[in-house]
């Protein structure tokens, strides 16, 4: 499986014993750096920003009076920012004060949106991994193979990988269909799948996912995928790994707004776990951009939250969170033009020290990540 990363070491050996600098960190191999993506299947901007919605609460508790409730006692707060870091405290206290930035706070006049007119599952994934809509072609969230390359294919085409290099953990079976246009082309393990491991515990945890079946069809607990994705990045150090969550839409669908959020918290010590391991492996720090966002929104009001769709006002409205060794942003982005999901694509590809145009000139232009660079402002 690396073949030609040891050629390429052997070289450099043999290079090296007459020169004198012969240090190479890995991201200048072929390309620059690696990424990391993760999505939050269906996470409201409301509460990445806002915190709990309170009146979202009362409705989905069934009753007025909410103050005694467990998940208000936790989640509660004076104020938005308040409310958000209770929610998500690695997010707001340490990737967005001391690494990156996010943009999608329409209450502050960000804007980040969909472009394609479904405002479902498949055809997000696919617009983000494709930076582009396509409207007719994909319409449902069937197991049915993408017929457009991603931009998982494309890096690894272009950056002359092998298949373990750029993998895929996602939590939903159709993801299997949704990331890769020929099938093998990239790693990926979705949905009730087994993961492979000399790891006693993960040998464990593979089994133990069959024996905890869910009700929303081939997905599994997003404890299972995070696991597995986190015990590849350590053995296997993929140049781009994307990490697909799942359970926030399904607890939505059913109304359990308490679950929500406690899912959403626990996504945010996921986030925490993830960033200091990427930290800790000289492979991935300062090399490393990670990208977090969400497939689509969901309605803005009590009545219509656990939907979304294109009959569903709000639920093409979404965010991204952003952290590059190259970018000097910090914190919530405000003043620029609006963003667009088709760009993230584009965006994955510059981290990679790729041009996306290459496979898909209709792609969404990378987003410029640096406050030096005004392109994209
Ligand atoms: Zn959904």
């Amino acid at each position: 499986m690396r073949i030609r990363h040891l050629s390429l070491t052997l070289v450099s050996v043999l290079v090296c014993a007459a020169a004198v600098s012969c240090s190479r960190p890995r991201g200048e191999a072929a390309g620059a750096g690696n990424v990391v993506l993760v999505t939050l299947d269906g996470v409201r901007w409301q509460e990445v920003f806002g915190g709990m919605d309170e009146s979202v609460l009362r409705a989905s508790a069934g009753k007025d009076s909410i103050t005694d409730s467990v998940t208000y006692k936790q989640f509660s707060g004076a104020s938005p920012s308040e409310r958000r870091e209770r929610l998500m405290p690695f997010l707001w206290r340490t990737f967005l004060v001391d690494h990156g930035f996010i943009a999608g706070d329409r209450n502050a006049a960000s804007q980040v949106s969909v472009t394609n007119r479904h405002w479902f599952s498949y055809p997000g994934y696919s617009e983000i991994l494709t930076g582009q809509a396509h409207d007719d072609s994909i319409t449902s969230n069937d197991a049915i193979r993408n017929p457009f390359p991603s931009v998982l294919q494309f890096a690894r085409r272009k950056l002359r990988l092998a298949p373990p290099d750029v993998a895929t953990f996602a939590s939903w079976g159709i993801f299997n269909e949704i990331v890769e246009s020929e099938r093998g082309a990239t790693t990926v393990n979705a949905g009730v799948t087994p993961y492979e491991s000399p790891a006693p515990e993960m040998q464990v945890l593979s089994a133990v996912q069959r024996e905890t079946p869910t009700s929303w069809g081939n997905t599994r607990r997003d404890a299972y995928t995070f696991r597995f994705a986190l015990d590849y990045l350590k053995r296997a150090h993929p140049r781009v790994l994307y990490i697909a969550l799942d359970e926030t839409d399904d607890w939505a669908h059913e109304g359990h707004y308490d679950l929500v959020l406690g899912m959403l918290q626990r996504t945010d010590g996921y986030l925490k776990e993830l960033w200091d391991t990427l930290q800790a492996d000289p492979r991935y720090r300062g090399t490393t951009t990670v990208i977090i966002t969400t497939d689509h929104g969901r309605g803005r009001t009590v009545d219509d939250w656990r939907k979304h769709g294109k009959d569903v006002p709000g639920a093409n409205e979404i965010w991204m969170a952003i952290a590059s060794p190259g970018s000097t942003r910090r914190g919530p982005w405000r003043d620029h033009r609006p963003l667009f999901q088709n760009q993230i694509a584009a965006t994955i590809a510059a981290a990679l020290g790729l041009d996306y145009r290459e496979q898909n000139p209709q792609a969404g232009a990378a987003i410029a990540l640096g406050a030096k660079s005004a392109s994209n402002e």
